[in-house]
């Protein structure tokens, strides 16, 4: 494992302009790896630009580079580095218009047990809770000592997809990654303040939507989310806000299911498992990916054709798959 972040740190040194960039729909993980790696990268004097195919959370704007942040990356780069994301399907449009065509190399650094392993380059480690934590050894192998800028981006990074350390693939290598951040000034509270507990009035205007619509079928929780619900609501940033985790939170359920309608014969499909379940398999069949406990696709179909589609499948994974704690 050390051999090729040894590797990604020399090809990033030998880059005269590197494109960092992440996957699409950017959540705190993402976000935070690209702007830390972005970060230490700076202090080398090198030129690395931060993208993301879809515009972050506004809630993201306390971290230092936000602002640098760009979807249409301009210029040439001799080297591409994607972040927390297990395909390429996740970086389009940039992918197909920036990054195929310039035939440089392509280093995939992510955590996602269904990777693809897409890039020239592969560090994939399913075991790390974050990408962020992973670039924590990146920022190590460059020689660049840990600072305050790069810190609060990975510290941000590991407590969204922890979800403050709750999630069970949280380690005790998180926390001392976490500690490590912490010493060097990132504050654990100004992150779970801004990033974590924070949502606008309209999120609570969505949930009371996405709240109706909540079914338990057997060990399923599912909800639906339409576009339309989000507009009655004033289109607040984010998705559902996190209101899956709602769902696989109830006693009666191991499994959650989020139903994104969005009306063009295709519905998102969000995944959530409770420890013990694991539904990645689930969501790479239907072309998507994820964690065990954590996953996403998007299914062609009416949202009636998909719901029975996936709650079939679904059903028939957990079969004989048993929740570790209830
Ligand atoms: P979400 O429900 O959007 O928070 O996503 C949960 C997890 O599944 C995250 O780790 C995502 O990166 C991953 N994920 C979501 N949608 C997809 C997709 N279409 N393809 C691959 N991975 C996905
Ligand atoms: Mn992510
Ligand atoms: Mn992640």
């Amino acid at each position: 494992m050390s051999d090729v972040i040894a590797q990604i740190a020399g090809l990033l040194l030998q880059a005269r302009r590197s494109l960092l960039i992440g996957h699409m729909d950017p959540d705190g993980d993402v976000i935070g790896a690209v702007l830390g790696l972005r970060e230490a990268l700076r202090r080398l004097g090198k030129e690395a630009v931060p993208a993301l195919p879809d515009r972050p959370p506004s809630k993201y704007a306390f971290l230092p580079g936000f602002a640098e942040l760009t979807t249409a990356p301009a210029g040439s780069f001799d080297l591409f580095v994607s972040l927390d994301s297990s395909d390429t399907a996740r970086l389009e449009p940039i992918y197909s218009t920036v990054i195929a065509p310039a035939g440089r190399p392509v280093i995939n650094i992510d955590h996602h047990v269904t990777n693809v392993m897409f890039g020239t380059l592969n560090w994939v480690d399913p075991k790390a809770a974050s990408t962020s934590e992973m670039i924590i050894s990146l920022v190590d192998a460059l020689d660049v000592p840990m600072e305050r800028e790069i810190a609060l981006p990975l510290l941000t990074g590991i407590v969204m997809d922890t979800r403050g350390f709750r999630t069970s693939n949280t380690t005790s290598d998180t926390l001392r990654a976490a500690s490590r951040l912490m010493d060097a000034g990132a504050s654990l509270g100004e992150v779970m303040e801004r990033a974590l507990n924070s949502r606008p009035y309209a999120m609570l205007c969505l949930w009371g939507k996405m709240l109706s619509t909540v079914r338990l079928e057997g060990r399923i929780a599912w909800a639906v989310l339409t576009p339309a619900m989000q507009a009655e609501c004033g289109n607040p940033e984010e998705g559902d806000g996190g209101f899956i985790n709602l769902l696989v939170s109830l006693q009666e359920a191991d499994v959650g299911l989020l139903f994104y309608d969005k009306g063009d014969h295709a519905v998102e499909v969000g995944f959530r498992a409770k420890p013990g379940i694991d539904i990645s398999g689930v969501a790479f069949a239907l072309g998507g990916g994820g964690h065990p406990q954590a996953a996403g696709c998007t299914v062609e179909g009416s949202l009636e054709e998909v719901r029975a589609r996936v709650l079939d499948m679904v059903r028939r994974a957990i079969d004989g798959q048993r929740a570790l704690y209830r």
